[in-house]
């Protein structure tokens, strides 16, 4: 990432009048200029930054300038340093607080989702999470209800009040989902497909954009800069193993990606120890490892009986383990002077309807 040059950042205080008074003086230095919308703030990238020296005295000051990396790099933490929200339903990722999502990779049968929805939430998660379209390495494995699952999903949500993400594979189902989905998983094997990310950035809902197993830190990034390019600024990315060497475990959990992350970009991030260690075991430890380096949430594949389970029964908690991953990361993050996010301080059990504002 070598691009020189500036992003200029104006706040809705700043006038879009003043802003275009911007972009006409950038481009009567030669230099094509859009301006790009993050939440409610517009940034314009200046590639020659002597143009700035012959800025008229009209031209309002920018609230802020971050260095700019490549093209605009919405994603950059020097944008909006405090750092994104991200409003999932009643749920919020990124107030500093631990946000545990929780329920099983797949949906499989209104009573499978139900009670493991019923249980994660008694357990203290504030997010559900649960596949219908599953992207699956082998075309005889289950492959998901599709959109007979959905309404499993709505059913459980209603009960619970906590809001769900599900995975969406195809840019034509991008909208059809987003009339009831909280929010959307793209997969570490859609990473990379652009149309997708593209589609679903323009939906405007949250997204948790699982790194691809064979990508590195920055092509997260640049996946991310794909939604924040459609104006949707609602994006969590989620390290969940990356493939190494080490056969020890399913994936490596690439912890230092987390950390990095949080340094580089404004966007929350999630770690899913439940994919990269692949089994029970593992989640503890993983989980810990992930909140000590900066995690904003977690999430956790859990099933009221994995040894039934259609897909990835062999890594899923069974409710009474995931009740002492919660009291165990609770306690570490007081440690680390933070705190596990609460359905209840979200207000998610205040809605019993499931209906989205
Ligand atoms: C999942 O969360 O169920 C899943 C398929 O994960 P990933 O895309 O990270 O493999
Ligand atoms: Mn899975």
């Amino acid at each position: 990432m070598t691009d020189q040059g500036l992003l200029l950042v104006f706040d809705q205080t700043v006038s879009r009048a003043g802003v275009d008074g911007w972009i006409r003086h950038l481009e009567s230095a030669g230099a094509p200029t859009q301006a790009y919308r993050l939440g409610s703030s517009l940034v314009l990238p200046v590639s020659d930054v002597d143009v700035l020296d012959t800025a008229g005295p009209d031209l309002p000051a920018p609230t802020r300038q971050a260095p700019r990396v490549v093209g605009a790099s919405l994603w950059s933490r020097e944008l909006r340093p405090a750092g994104t929200r991200v409003t999932l339903g009643p749920t919020t990722i990124g107030d500093g607080s631990v946000a545990v999502i929780a329920g099983p990779c797949a949906v499989e049968t209104p009573e499978q989702m139900m009670t493991t929805a019923a249980a994660v939430a008694e357990h203290g998660a504030v997010g559900l999470r649960g596949g219908v379209f599953k992207p699956r390495t082998w075309p005889y494995s289950f492959q998901g209800l599709k959109w007979d699952g959905l309404d499993m999903l709505v059913q459980a949500r209603e009960r619970t009040g906590l809001p769900f993400v599900t995975e969406v594979a195809e840019p034509e189902h991008v909208k059809r989902l987003a009339e009831v989905v909280d929010g959307f998983q793209i997969g570490a094997r859609n990473m990379q497909n652009f149309a997708l990310l593209s589609a679903v950035g323009q939906s405007g809902l949250p997204v948790v954009l699982k790194r691809g197993f064979g990508c590195t830190v920055e092509e997260t990034l640049a996946a991310g800069e794909y939604l924040l390019h459609e104006g949707n600024d609602q994006v969590v990315l989620c390290e969940r193993g990356i493939r190494t060497f080490e056969p020890s475990a399913r994936f490596t959990l690439d912890v230092t990606a987390v950390a990095v992350w949080k340094q580089r970009t404004h966007l929350p991030v999630m770690a899913d120890p439940s994919h990269s260690g692949g089994r029970p075991e593992l989640v503890e430890p993983l989980s810990l490892a992930a909140v000590g380096a900066g995690a904003d949430a977690l999430l956790i594949d859990v099933h009221v009986q994995p040894e039934l389970a259609l897909c990835d029964g062999n890594q899923a908690l069974r409710p009474p383990q995931f009740a002492g991953l919660m009291a165990r990361l609770a306690s570490a993050a007081a440690g680390l002077g933070r705190q596990l996010s609460r359905a209840d301080s979200n207000g998610a059990r205040a809605s019993t309807t499931g209906e989205r504002a």
